[in-house]
This record gives structure tokens, C-alpha cells and sequence, in this order.
């Protein structure tokens, strides 16, 4: 598996997506990792009201913040179809890493989403952020298969929010959130019991984000 079919694991990309150009930028701090995906030609994409497969109309260039891949700051790139459909017209179709009319994508989104939880000003804001969380995140990855490991990970959220919760006060400070970069070293020695890399991307995603140190502490009480 090379570095691109890697990419393509841990973005979730599914036909007609495929990654076809990544770019990293070391000249800018934080570095920049630029992913470029695209549609096979002359795909046929599902109207977004009837889902039927339509041709493309045109195609118009759009950006993602992604989740940051180690320390580079991911953003990734792609040409987004407008089909015609004979039904309902020219639609802009939906693509499967993020929702329609965000900057940002699913992964993205969650992440942003778990620090609000930390955010949460008392134990008892906390357990309500994380009950509107989990819905919130299993509706956003629904039923995508390559997304699995996440709602694992959300399953074990739920069953340990009580731990969670009652080290609200003490645990979550900003020096264990900035001490993430030695756990991604670390995420590689667990990766080896992993049967893919995609559970590798996955658990970095996990581990980089805050539900990473949730789980943790869950696990360590
Ligand atoms: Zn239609």
C-alpha cells in the first residue's frame, strides 16, 4: 500500500473519488499538506433530491479544512459536479467527506465538535454536550463503512461518559492536549496490532483528537 492509497483510506473516499495529487508545503509553519480528489470522467453523479445517475453540468473547484495529518495543517481540494438532472434540473451533488455547504469536512467537524465538550464550563454542561455530541456524530457518518472505527470509538464514549465526567475538573488541561505530538509517535507502535494502515489513519485521528484523551482517562480510571 503506498502513500496515496493511504490518504484515500483515512480521507473515507469512495467511486467515483479517488486522490490524485497530494502536496505537501514545508516552506510554511505550520506545514501545509494539500490533497487533490477527483471524479473519474464521464461519471455519472446521483441527483441529490431523486438520486438518479445524471451527467455532469460543470464543475466547480471547492476547498475543505481537513483534520490535521500529524502536525501538517490538511486541507483537501476537489471539483465538485453540478448534475443535470431531467426531474429537477442542475443540482450541486453531495460529497461523502463532508456536508452539503461546509468548509469543513465530517472529520473535521467532530473534531471541532469534541471541543466543545472540553469547553463545557461544569460537569453537568459536559454530560449534555456529550449526549448532543454522539448524536450529532453518528448522524454525520451515518452509515460509511470506512468511518467504523470512529463509531466504535463513539460507542466507547457513551459507556464511559460517567468516568468521563467525573475528572471534568481535574484532568482536562491544556498541557494533556498539548502533549498530543508524543502520542502520534506512540500511535505508530500500536498501529502494529492493526490489521490495515487505515485503522493506522484512524487511530490518529483519534488519538490527535480530544476524544483521544477522553478515552484515555476513561480507560485509566
Ligand atoms: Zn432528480
Amino acid at each position: 500500500m503506498n502513500g496515496t492509497q493511504i490518504l484515500t483510506l483515512g480521507l473515507g473516499l469512495e467511486a467515483p473519488w479517488t486522490l490524485k495529487d497530494q502536496h505537501l508545503d514545508t516552506a510554511v509553519s505550520p506545514h501545509r499538506l494539500d490533497l487533490h480528489v477527483e471524479a473519474e470522467r464521464g461519471n455519472l453523479y446521483p441527483c441529490p433530491e431523486c438520486g438518479k445517475a445524471c451527467p455532469a453540468h460543470d464543475f466547480t473547484t471547492r476547498t475543505w479544512r481537513h483534520l490535521n495529518f500529524f502536525q501538517h495543517h490538511c486541507y483537501l481540494h476537489a471539483r465538485v459536479p453540478r448534475a443535470k438532472c431531467p426531474d429537477h434540473g442542475i443540482k450541486r451533488v453531495e460529497v461523502p467527506w463532508a456536508r452539503p455547504g461546509s468548509d469543513f469536512t465530517l472529520l473535521w467537524s467532530i473534531k471541532e465538535k469534541l471541543r466543545w465538550i472540553q469547553q463545557a464550563p461544569t460537569p453537568r454542561g459536559a454530560r449534555w454536550r456529550i449526549t448532543r455530541f454522539l448524536n450529532f456524530a453518528r448522524e454525520a457518518i451515518a452509515d460509511k463503512a470506512l468511518l467504523a472505527p470512529v463509531r466504535k470509538a463513539l460507542n466507547i464514549l457513551e459507556r464511559h461518559a460517567d468516568r468521563v465526567i467525573r475528572r471534568w475538573l481535574s484532568a482536562l488541561t491544556n498541557a494533556r492536549l498539548e502533549g498530543m505530538n508524543s502520542l502520534f509517535q506512540g500511535a505508530r507502535s500500536r498501529a502494529r496490532g492493526y490489521r490495515n494502515e487505515g485503522y493506522f489513519i484512524t487511530m490518529i485521528y483519534l488519538i490527535g483528537s480530544p476524544v483521544g484523551s477522553l478515552l484515555d482517562q476513561a480507560k485509566s480510571t
